[in-house]
């Protein structure tokens, strides 16, 4: 590094999401989403001595507005169904004369993709990798350059850094304000589908994490915490120990995600008494994912048994559970999955299930380069790859028409007026019955069945959809490029050519290459004259 750091402005912005929204759903959690790496970019670059200016774009704000103005640098951190927009604005910024970067889950996932559309393509981040990226600030076009540090950071910055950034998000979530907080990243199983089952597992300092909890409850009189960790509490006694160390048990209350594995009994009980509100158990399938060959039947309904019993018995201890599945899996055949859902929702009254669509985030999980392989991939347009608008895999033992069919029977029955009478009658507690209220009728629920009935609708009459996915062509449906010009608005003219398509293959012929596109320094990936500019 030299001697003389040019102090840059530098532009943060986290898109928790896609595009303008009014719906109610979005109003009460959308800041609630906010990531935690943009804070953690964000803070690194104050440190460093460089001016920020921080946005965390919900759909709800004018975004014309509230962009950076007069940035050397703005770094993006978003979703993949976020990618049309971060390219559109990335493309506006950097005809104003920015430099931009793109970090976070899309930029791991289609890090061949972004480089045409940024400057940098950030894989795994650390202050080291933002200050080369600070101390480089130069175009990389046509092609960005990908860079990635070995692995997760082994630090974050502290809460109280964060903070200016944690308030600017929860300024706009006006009933229940969630603070983020992660203890550890990646997790020790191999679930193939999941982004972390290839990352090890590594906690954070537990006395960092505790000195954060005290400067949280500081801050804050009746503080909540969204736990980021991809599955909370592997180390559970360290972490539980940590926080009965640093806050007097329920002062402060808890959401997090964990695997069922974890939540014994012993495990939910110190968990209530440490005022855990929330958890989010993936139940995923009822089959084995990791075989080959089905075992339905009876150990299928043993399962659905079992889980039920289990979450019933978290919810004696915790008022809001929600349980994770994943729809479309290879392991999936005919009528049987769905209708074991139906059973467990039955006898898991109070539950809230999320349903996912099985959905192949370019270089994200090991099973995708399998997908790649078999030509089972469809490129559908990035903005619709958020598990629900689109599955993006064709199903191994379903036709689309009677796949749609049943996803519409299950949620129809998930959110029918009677089911949710029962969710409401089974909680407890005031809050988690007016989220599933919320949830339930707003976009999450019943609006998302409507989205479904009119897919399904399409596949009936709408040859182009059929076609696309059949994989008999690559062309995007005019439906869904519509669709696209709608979400943008204004920036829709700053979507550069040909970004609304992307190579499905990618992943697959990278991995054929050796991935030799990942540099782990600016410097190691930079051309001669780059360093030169530099100034190193
Ligand atoms: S799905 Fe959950 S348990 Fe499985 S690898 Fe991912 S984080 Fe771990």
């Amino acid at each position: 590094m030299g001697e003389h750091v040019r102090k840059l402005r530098v532009g943060v912005i986290d898109l928790v999401h896609k595009a303008p929204t009014k719906a109610l759903y979005a109003r009460v959690m959308h800041a609630n989403l906010a990531a935690i790496m943009p804070q953690a970019v964000a803070a690194w670059c104050q440190e460093l001595g460089h001016q920020v200016e921080f946005v965390c774009y919900t759909g709800l704000e004018n975004l014309a507005r509230e962009l950076p103005q007069n940035c050397d640098l703005v770094f993006f951190c978003g979703f993949t169904e976020a990618a049309q927009l971060a390219y559109a604005l990335s493309n506006l910024l950097r005809s104003q004369g920015a430099v931009t970067a793109l970090g976070g889950p899309h930029a791991r996932c289609y890090p061949e993709d972004a480089q045409q559309y940024f400057d940098y393509v950030l894989g795994f981040t650390s202050r080291p990798l933002i200050q080369d990226v600070l101390q480089d600030c130069a175009q990389h076009r046509p092609l960005g350059l990908h860079i990635s540090a070995q692995g997760h950071p082994a630090t974050l910055p502290s809460l109280e850094q964060r903070w200016p950034f944690v308030e600017h998000a929860l300024r706009k979530a006006p009933i229940l304000k969630l603070v983020p907080m992660i203890g550890s990243l990646g997790c020790p199983y191999t679930c193939p589908f999941c982004i972390d089952s290839t990352v090890p597992y590594q906690p954070f300092s537990f006395e960092t994490l505790k000195s954060d909890l005290r400067f949280l409850s500081s801050r804050m009189a009746k503080p909540r915490v969204g736990w980021h960790d991809p599955n909370f509490g592997v180390r559970f006694d360290d972490y539980l120990d940590a926080i009965e160390d640093a806050v007097p048990p329920g002062s402060i209350e808890f959401a997090a995600e964990s695997s069922l594995a974890l939540l014994t009994e012993p495990h939910v009980k110190r968990m209530q008494r440490n005022g855990f509100k929330a958890l989010l158990p993936g139940v995923e399938s009822w089959y084995d994912m990791g075989q080959k060959s089905r075992c339905g039947g009876r150990q299928a309904e043993d399962r659905v048994k079992h889980v039920s019993e289990q979450i019933n018995m978290i919810m004696r201890h915790v008022p809001y559970v929600q349980a994770n599945f994943v729809l479309g899996l290879d392991s999936d055949e005919g009528a049987e999955p769905f209708e074991l859902t139906k059973k467990f929702i039955d006898l898991t009254p109070g539950v809230f299930p999320g349903y996912s669509l099985l959905t192949a985030f370019g270089r994200a999980a090991p099973l995708n380069l399998e997908l790649q392989l078999s030509n089972r991939v469809i490129p559908f347009p990035f903005h619709f790859l958020d598990n629900n608008h689109a599955m993006n895999v064709q199903p191994l033992n379903y036709e689309w028409s009677e796949f749609y069919d049943r996803v519409i029977d299950l949620s129809a029955y998930t959110f029918s007026w009677r089911t949710m009478g029962r969710r409401l009658k089974a909680s407890r507690d005031s809050l988690p019955r007016w989220l599933n209220l919320v949830r339930g009728v707003s976009s999450e629920g019943r609006g998302r069945l409507a989205q479904f009935r009119n897919l399904r609708r399409r596949l009936d009459t709408d040859q182009d959809l059929r076609a696309f996915l059949e994989r008999e062509t690559e062309q995007t449906p005019g439906y869904y490029t519509e669709i696209v010009r709608r979400d943008l608005g204004a920036l829709w003219k700053w979507l550069p050519e040909g970004a609304l398509q992307h190579d499905p293959q990618a992943y697959l012929k990278a991995s054929r290459l050796g991935d030799p596109s990942v540099a782990t320094r600016v410097v190691d990936a930079m051309p001669r004259e780059g360093l030169a500019g530099a100034g190193s």
